[in-house]
């Protein structure tokens, strides 16, 4: 089984990058991505452990990224981190997140009984912060009981507490993690009940521009969204991946929920600049 999507403490996921990959062997998978939110911070600590636990490791970063004003979250895999302009991209959205989840939190602490600081004591040292940290503070202040609670009040995006963050265009951003070495494909482009997705004709300009594949599986796309996606990836000559989007405890998403082909990978170990690390 190929999982090529996780989250840990380095972004908003609940697990430390070892214990991901210590979760990802009890679930039986055999080769786990870690894609944390803007960031490639959590990379060493799970190369370590999953050479323990005795799972292959897919290094990647979802990536936020915008086009004209719809968010696109795009999955970079196995890119040289060190790149300059991808990384003082990832950089500058890393700190308008804090900057941007600070002015929420306060915007947030007028009304209900939480500060900055209970937020930052949710997040992991240096993570990439989210509005899932205010959602596990609203949690510990007894004001909602779930993350997910939390998300469809106080924190939708057309809450009035909601403040937007810096992200580069989903062009810009396609062509950067190929320039970095790396393979991008579009996180759950369907999943519209997070919000607006782009159409097709913004599809097919991304493939051009590099992009690689689809995330076609994935829980926040029902039946005939995939076939829809599926049958665009086919056209564009993207291929097309599966993945659990597993955040811990902060999201029902169980690892292996939905993989991805073995021939997939070997497609993205080909283009991509780092290897896939085999225990
Ligand atoms: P942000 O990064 O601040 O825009 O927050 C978006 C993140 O929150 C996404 O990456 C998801 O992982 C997470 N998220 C969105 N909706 C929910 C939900 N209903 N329950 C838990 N986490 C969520
Ligand atoms: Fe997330
Ligand atoms: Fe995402
Ligand atoms: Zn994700």
């Amino acid at each position: 089984m190929i999982d090529l999507h996780t989250h840990s403490t380095a972004s908003d996921g609940t697990d430390a990058p070892e214990e991901v990959m210590a979760a990802a062997a009890r679930a039986g998978l055999a080769v786990v991505g870690l894609t944390d939110h803007d960031t490639a911070a959590g990379w060493d600590e799970a190369a370590r452990a999953a050479a323990r636990h005795g799972v292959a490791l897919v290094r990647g970063a979802e990536i936020s990224t915008t086009s004209s004003g719809i968010s696109c979250h795009l999955l970079a895999y196995l890119y040289d981190p060190a790149t300059p302009e991808l990384a003082a991209e990832l950089e500058l959205t890393r700190s308008s997140r804090l900057t941007r989840l600070a002015r929420m939190a306060d915007l947030i602490g007028q009304d209900y009984p939480i500060t900055w600081q209970d937020v930052l004591d949710q997040t992991g040292d240096g993570a990439t912060v989210g509005r899932p940290h205010i959602a596990d503070a609203l949690v510990a202040a007894g004001v909602v009981t779930t993350r997910d609670q939390a998300f469809a009040t106080i924190l939708q995006p057309g809450s009035k507490y909601y403040v937007p963050h810096h992200s580069p265009d989903t062009l810009w951003a396609v062509r950067a993690v190929r320039a970095a070495g790396g393979v991008p494909v579009f996180a759950h482009p369907g999943a519209s009940q997070r919000g607006r997705v782009v159409g097709e004709e913004r599809i097919e300009e991304l493939a051009a521009a590099g992009l690689g594949g689809l995330e076609v599986d994935h829980r926040d796309h029902d039946d005939a969204t995939r076939r829809r996606l599926r049958d665009l990836a086919g056209a564009l000559g993207l291929f097309v991946t599966g993945s659990s989007d597993y955040h811990g405890t902060g999201k029902p998403n169980r690892l292996g929920e939905h993989t991805t082909a073995p021939d997939v990978l070997a497609r993205i170990e080909d283009e991509g600049t780092l290897e896939v690390l085999r225990p």
